[in-house]
């Protein structure tokens, strides 16, 4: 039998009763003697069958202060409700091994006789007390977290009003938090939001449908000054103690939109000034070529006329103006042929590159088997969102100058998609074409793709007129993409190109 009682309560309660208890029962007499516990209290503070009796109760739980002060306020007559509902502490206690333990105890006393005893129920609410500790740690390190962040932000229930304003918050707005709590969030809201909002917040709640919701957006905000400014907001759903809240990050992005203003000004600017060029090369070069049209007709004229009369160093001098002539005519056409790049809207569709590659090598069998080149397509090519005329066009210069400038006896182009690139940084999709020629010096990256600019001019029969990575660089850049090179002299070179606008 664990539940020990001396004689004088053989009567008070059947032992087997107590025992089944699952809380720690205690009684003791009002000076603190222990007359009798249960089970449930010897295991809690790990004794054993009678050790307890007659011990007194400090020798269990300490200080007993609050227990003689329990005991005064009885005797000093004070009966009231209290005695019907007894008192409660939590207190931390050690068992015999000397283990702390939280405990919530109980007491309320009883007349025996002539004698007043106590009862005392005790509860180990160490699981709960962890719990709470976690909890109000947590709180601390998130309070911290929301007082340290550079971001605003702030909670709202169902209806919209604010229920908390951090200190970030509180600088972007320019309201204290106590000005702010308890009143609706479409007070930081410029029109038409501020009018818009309630009818938001309940169609939302009744349609599920969301408009910013686990989007972030741009949005107009208003600070305590009436200024309205730019914010990006972030919001989110949470459930606290079982009601919907809403969380918002807030992030001024006032210089930000200003100086992408000035930077799309001079984008805007610099745009025109591009047009302008185009339009000025345009109307230069077309109106070039008639002059030197006539050039060319009248030396014609002149070499028919006065053939007798002008000797063989007068022939000769007339055959170099027209060939002068002619390639005059010939540079004019690609100025032109630039310049109509530069000002032609794309037609843009989704496009299968395999087939672009495909068909050019066909048209470009007799090209390549005379010159020893050959075309490998390493992996798969992609589908672009592209002008397939002018992309095909950007492939064609790449593989014909891959084959001219290769002194290798097999002239081997690779064409693939670079899968590497997206983890470089660089966007949409990248594709190189790579070749075993005679390379180019580094010097020499960024000549290569000016008008006109040719590196290798001494062999007559490759003479180009260095213009095709010029309009390659124009195609892809009004592609919104950019063109790059990698060489090694000698050995070979790879072209880079990437489109960023596609359509998988
Ligand atoms: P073109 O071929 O008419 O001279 P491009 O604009 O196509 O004009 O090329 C400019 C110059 O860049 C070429 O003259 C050549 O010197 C160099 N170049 C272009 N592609 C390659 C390549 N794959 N390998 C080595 N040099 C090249």
């Amino acid at each position: 039998m664990e539940y020990i009682t001396g004689d004088v309560f053989s009567d008070l309660t059947s032992s087997s009763l107590m025992d089944a208890i699952p809380d720690g029962i205690i009684i003791v007499s009002n000076t603190g003697k222990i007359l009798a516990v249960n089970k449930a209290l010897n295991i809690l503070f790990g004794y054993e069958g009678s050790d307890l009796i007659e011990k007194n109760i400090s020798e269990l739980i300490g200080d007993i202060e609050f227990f003689t002060q329990y005991i005064d306020s009885i005797v000093g007559g004070d009966q009231t409700n209290e005695s019907l509902i007894g008192r409660q502490y939590e207190l931390l206690v050690e068992t015999k091994e000397q283990k702390a333990v939280f405990v919530q105890l109980g007491i309320n006393h009883f007349q025996r006789g002539k004698e007043l005893n106590i009862i005392g129920i005790f509860k180990d609410i160490s699981y709960q007390k962890r719990q709470q500790d976690i909890i109000d740690a947590e709180r601390k390190e998130l309070d911290t977290v929301l007082n340290t962040v550079l971001d605003g932000v702030i909670t709202i229930d169902k209806y919209g009003v604010v229920k908390s304003f951090n200190p970030a918050a509180e600088k972007i707005f320019l309201y204290k938090a106590e000005e702010i709590i308890g009143l609706n969030i479409k007070t930081l809201m410029p029109s038409p939001y501020h009018e818009a909002h309630d009818g938001y917040l309940s169609n939302y709640h009744k349609t599920g449908k969301r408009n910013i919701i686990g989007v972030g957006r741009e949005v107009s905000a208003k600070r305590k000054n009436g200024e309205c400014f730019p914010i990006e907001l972030g919001v989110n759903e949470m459930e606290v103690n079982g009601k919907t809240e809403y969380v918002g990050t807030i992030r001024d992005i006032t210089e930000r939109v200003s100086s992408q203003r000035i930077i799309n000004n001079y984008i805007n600017q610099l745009k025109r000034s591009n047009q302008e060029l185009d339009d000025f090369a345009y109307i230069a070069s077309h109106d070039l070529k008639e002059p030197i049209r006539g050039l060319a007709n009248n030396a014609s004229f002149l070499f028919e006329d006065f053939e007798d009369k002008l000797g063989d160093d007068g022939k000769r001098r007339i055959n170099r103006i027209q060939q002068l002539c002619t390639r005059l005519e010939k540079l004019i056409d690609d100025l032109l042929y630039f310049s109509r790049l530069g000002r032609q809207s794309y037609s843009l569709a989704k496009t299968d590159i395999a087939k672009i590659i495909t068909n050019l090598t066909d048209d470009l069998k007799e090209f390549l088997e005379q010159e020893g080149g050959k075309v490998i397509v390493n992996g798969e090519l992609p589908k672009v969102r592209c002008d397939s005329i002018k992309i095909r066009e950007v492939f064609s210069n790449l593989i014909i100058n891959a084959v001219k400038y290769n002194d290798k006896e097999e002239k081997i182009v690779e064409i693939g998609c670079d899968l590497t690139a997206p983890s470089r940084g660089i966007d949409g999709i990248t594709i190189y074409v790579k070749d075993n020629g005679i390379g180019i010096e580094e010097k020499f990256y960024n000549d290569i793709f000016r008008i006109f600019k040719r590196l290798n001019s001494e062999d007559d029969t490759k003479r180009g007129n260095g213009v095709g990575l010029t309009f390659v660089k124009k195609i892809i850049e009004k592609h919104n993409g950019k063109i790059w090179v990698e060489s090694s002299v000698g050995l070979g070179t790879i072209f880079y190109f990437n489109i960023k606008d596609i359509e998988l």
